[in-house]
């Protein structure tokens, strides 16, 4: 016939024959209190550390689209053509005016009061009567 005991851990009931020596606290303890003590054992938790992040792959710098640099000229060349079409003034005298065509490059002179309409060599246009 076994004898209740009260456990001093816990304070629960438990047959005084089932108390086991809990070595930590010193003293014997309920088989509640002894198999909690066991479960709670510090278990070796495989704690890890950050993740190894693997380095984002440098992007390589996509290349130049293949006739950028065409494009370039194309515009510069548009630019230089634009400037071109106003034609190129100088003064060619007190009253005169020196125009060179921008079309044909025909340089002619008038005078500075009668603007021509058209260059007399090859009809172009001629809209820069502000120019000089
Ligand atoms: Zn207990
Ligand atoms: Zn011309």
């Amino acid at each position: 016939m076994s004898v209740t005991a009260v456990c001093r851990k816990c304070g629960g009931k438990a047959a005084s024959d089932t108390f086991r020596l809990d070595y930590k606290a010193g003293y014997v303890v309920c088989p509640n209190c002894y198999d909690g003590a066991r479960k709670n054992a510090p278990a070796k938790s495989g704690i890890q550390g950050p993740a190894d992040r693997k380095a984002a792959p440098v992007k390589p710098e996509a290349p130049k689209p293949a006739g950028w640099d065409a494009d370039d000229a194309a515009a510069e060349k548009l630019y230089k053509q634009k400037q071109r079409v106003a034609g190129q003034v100088e003064s060619a005298g007190v009253d005169r005016l020196k125009f060179s065509c921008p079309k044909c490059s025909y340089s002619f002179t008038f005078h500075k009061e009668k603007w021509p309409k058209s260059c007399p060599y090859c009809d172009t246009a001629i809209h820069s009567r502000t120019t000089f």
